[in-house]
This record gives structure tokens, C-alpha cells and sequence, in this order.
């Protein structure tokens, strides 16, 4: 069994500041990396309790630099660094995706640094006329694999997005957000024991979980802040422009629509 793990930092337990925790200008963001790390070895262990012989964990917040290998679990391979030649690299052939440190959708009511693929460029995105969120993203790529996402943790928010979607997930909170850049945070030693059960009782589940699927043609629509950004977007095969600040994309399938946003 192939389990991917997908990361991301402003879900982590002990996460609640942009500026200071997840951008790295400031040593409270290499502190919060190793707040990340120490999750992530968390699923990679409960992963191979389960029973899985190989565990990809991709790195993907921001530059996709956040992982210190030296602290990374020695039976983990890692996707690091930025410009890869897709979101997921190599994820095709896996059996499941776990995420890790994933925050809700951009706007979402109490929850913690919420944003959608850009926080300074990104109000919203629908996926096929449903409003969505990385978390989205990430099941419905899977999906176009044939690979369910068994596994999610983020704050109390980023938990009851992932549920909705995906309603025989396992979720595990980090976090109760109060606001964007504060939180109750669980203490990180229990969050961590309980990410690694979770995900052990995921990859046992996973019978049970559904494989997102997203009917052809795909249609992504995102609503940027302000239409400097959308006059800067050559309008191209697959692009429509739909008012000053919505552009339309579309393709065959996820992947093809997700080439042409960037
Ligand atoms: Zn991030």
C-alpha cells in the first residue's frame, strides 16, 4: 500500500500567526516548521502500523520548503522545493492521501489563516459550480487517480469542510480557531498521538471511503481581490473572461483546467 501525504503549515497544531509563523523572515516560522515535521512523522508512523510499504510526503507550503529533512521520518521520501512540474508530482499509483496542516477555504467563519491558493490574490473558487478550497483541490486530483483521501488535519473548520466533502473521512483537529490568527491549540503531544492513530484507523477504513469524482468537462471559476490581477491574465483557449474580477477555466478533466489557472 502507497500512501501520499499532502502538507501544509497554517493548519498545524500551534500555527495561528501569518506573518510570524508561516513566511520565513522570522524564527517562529523554523519553530512552526518543526511543528509540521513532527505531524507529519506522526502519519508517516501510523501509515506504516497500517501496513503501507512506501510513504510519499510532498511539501507544499508556499516556496515547498518547509521540511527539514534531517527531521523527516528516514522511511518517508519527500517532494521538496518550488517550481515541480505539477501540484502533486508522482501521484499517480498511490493508493491513498493523507493531509496534513491543511487550513479551511478562503472566507470561512472563525477559521484559522483561511485563504484559497493565494490569500493576497484569491477571494473564491468553484470547482464545477461548487465553492471549494485547497482541500478540494487536493480530493478531486486525487479522484481523477482513483485515489480516495482517507485522512485530514487542520483546525476545527478546515475538519468540517473535509467531512462534507468527503463524509467517511477521518479527521483530526489540531485546533478550534476563534478568529483568523488565533486559536485554542490542542496540546501538540496528544494532537500528534491521535494523527498518528487516525491515520492508522484511515488506512484500515479505507474500503469505506468515497473517490471523488468530477463529471467532464471540468470548469473552475476564481473570483481574484482586484482586476489588476485579471487584466495580467492573457485571456487564452480555456479562459473566459466573466467580469472584471472572474475568470472562467476549462478542460477535459482537473488536471487539465488546474494547468491553465497558472
Ligand atoms: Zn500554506
Amino acid at each position: 500500500m502507497k500512501v501520499y501525504i499532502m502538507t501544509d503549515l497554517e493548519g498545524v497544531g500551534g500555527v495561528v500567526k501569518q506573518d510570524l509563523q508561516t513566511v520565513s523572515i522570522n524564527p517562529e516560522y523554523y519553530r512552526a516548521c518543526e511543528y509540521l515535521v513532527e505531524e507529519v512523522n506522526a502519519a508517516v508512523a501510523g501509515a506504516f502500523d497500517a501496513g503501507a510499504t512506501e510513504v510519499m510526503v510532498s511539501d507544499s507550503h508556499w516556496q515547498g520548503f518547509n521540511i527539514r529533512m534531517d527531521l523527516l521520518d528516514s522511511r518517508a521520501a519527500c517532494v521538496t522545493g518550488s517550481g515541480r512540474p505539477s501540484w502533486m508530482v508522482g501521484l499517480e499509483g498511490f493508493d491513498a492521501v493523507v493531509c496534513i496542516g491543511l487550513h479551511a477555504m478562503s472566507g470561512t467563519e472563525g477559521a484559522v489563516l483561511d485563504h484559497t491558493w493565494d490569500p493576497d490574490g484569491w477571494n473564491n473558487l468553484w470547482i464545477n459550480g461548487k465553492l471549494s478550497g485547497e482541500f478540494g483541490l487536493i480530493a478531486y486530483m486525487a479522484g481523477h487517480y482513483n485515489i480516495p483521501v482517507i485522512f485530514a488535519s487542520g483546525d476545527d473548520k478546515l475538519c468540517l469542510e473535509a467531512k462534507t466533502l468527503v463524509n467517511s473521512i477521518t479527521v483530526v483537529e489540531t485546533k478550534k480557531g476563534l478568529c483568523r490568527e488565533s486559536a485554542i491549540c490542542y496540546p501538540l503531544k496528544q494532537v500528534r498521538l491521535k494523527i498518528k492513530e487516525g491515520v492508522f484507523n484511515a488506512l484500515k477504513n479505507i474500503k469505506n471511503v468515497k473517490t471523488l469524482k468530477l463529471e467532464s468537462p471540468v470548469e473552475m471559476i476564481v473570483e481574484y481581490k482586484n482586476t489588476r490581477i485579471v487584466d495580467g491574465i492573457k485571456i487564452i483557449n480555456g479562459r473566459k473572461l466573466l467580469n472584471s474580477k472572474k475568470i472562467e477555466y476549462k478542460g477535459k478533466d482537473v488536471t487539465e483546467c488546474f494547468n491553465l489557472l497558472f
